[in-house]
């Protein structure tokens, strides 16, 4: 394993007309490639700010985030966040290859990749429907498949499942996770849903609440074989872990 992100004794204040917010301090952590790590923590301590250090669209105030790429290139990162953000006047189709379009790089190659991935993923028939045609399980689908069209590094996942209702929430999760495993992408999963953190991370960073700090990191580890999403969380010690991560947030901390 080689690692693919490290942050060092990283911390973040939000400076504005009402004083200073400080939001993360001294954050340590590594990301191994092709790991999947979920961050939970209280509503507001700075876990979107996190990610928004690790995008680079913000800048660490102390501290350093290196991002180490298998070639010498520039580590890609795609963002999934809480909404879809699919485009009602364009087709399925025209939402996931917006990205490689708008690069001016839609090679015969891409579009070959983008279109066996709508075909692995079920989506293949909803091509040319708009995103009001489809299920909110199916637009997070599609979102995540024009994610991976500008073929990422690093995924970060910002709450992207919450705004689903309960039931379909798990099946998402699952159905989003196992994709993600498949390409075999790095991901980072900000969530504050405890068993799908546990369901689908390899470890678990859990945060304070504001200005976060680190509180304690978990890996996840399961007695079951050829583990998934789904399979997960009938494993023997997910209630184990679901009492941990409970005790580590402190009462009332979600
Ligand atoms: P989380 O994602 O964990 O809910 P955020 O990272 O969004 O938390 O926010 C962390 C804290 O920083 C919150 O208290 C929020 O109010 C504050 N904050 C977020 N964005 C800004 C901003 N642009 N300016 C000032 N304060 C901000
Ligand atoms: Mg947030």
């Amino acid at each position: 394993m080689s690692v693919m992100l490290s942050l060092q004794n990283v911390s973040f204040t939000y400076h504005s007309e009402e004083g200073e917010q400080p939001a993360l301090w001294d954050i340590s952590f590594q990301v191994e490639k092709g790991e999947f790590v979920a961050i939970i923590g209280p509503s507001g301590c700075g876990k979107s700010t996190l990610l928004s250090l690790i995008s680079g669209l913000n800048t660490p105030e102390k501290g350093n985030i290196t991002l180490y790429s298998s070639q010498n290139t520039q580590t890609n990162i795609g963002y999934m966040l809480q909404k879809d953000h699919l485009f009602e006047w364009r087709t399925i189709y025209r939402n996931v290859i917006l990205g490689p379009e708008i690069n001016k790089n839609l090679t015969k190659e891409k579009e070959a990749h983008i279109e066996q991935m709508l075909d692995t993923y079920g989506l293949a028939e909803f091509k040319y429907k708009k995103p009001s045609e489809l299920s909110g399980g199916m637009r997070q689908r599609a979102a995540l498949i024009r994610t991976l069209a500008m073929e990422p590094d690093l995924l970060l996942l910002d709450e992207p499942f919450s705004a689903l209702d309960y039931q379909t929430r798990i099946s998402v999760a699952d159905d989003i996770g196992m994709i993600i495993k498949r390409e075999r992408k790095t991901a980072i999963l900000v969530t504050h849903d405890l068993s799908e953190a546990i369901s689908l991370a390899d470890r678990v960073i859990v945060l304070t609440k504001r200005p976060a700090v680190v509180k304690t990191i978990i890996p996840i580890e399961l007695s079951i074989e050829n583990r998934t999403p789904f399979t997960s969380r009938n494993a023997p010690e997910f209630k184990d872990y679901f009492n941990l991560l409970w005790k580590e947030l402190g009462a009332g901390g979600v």
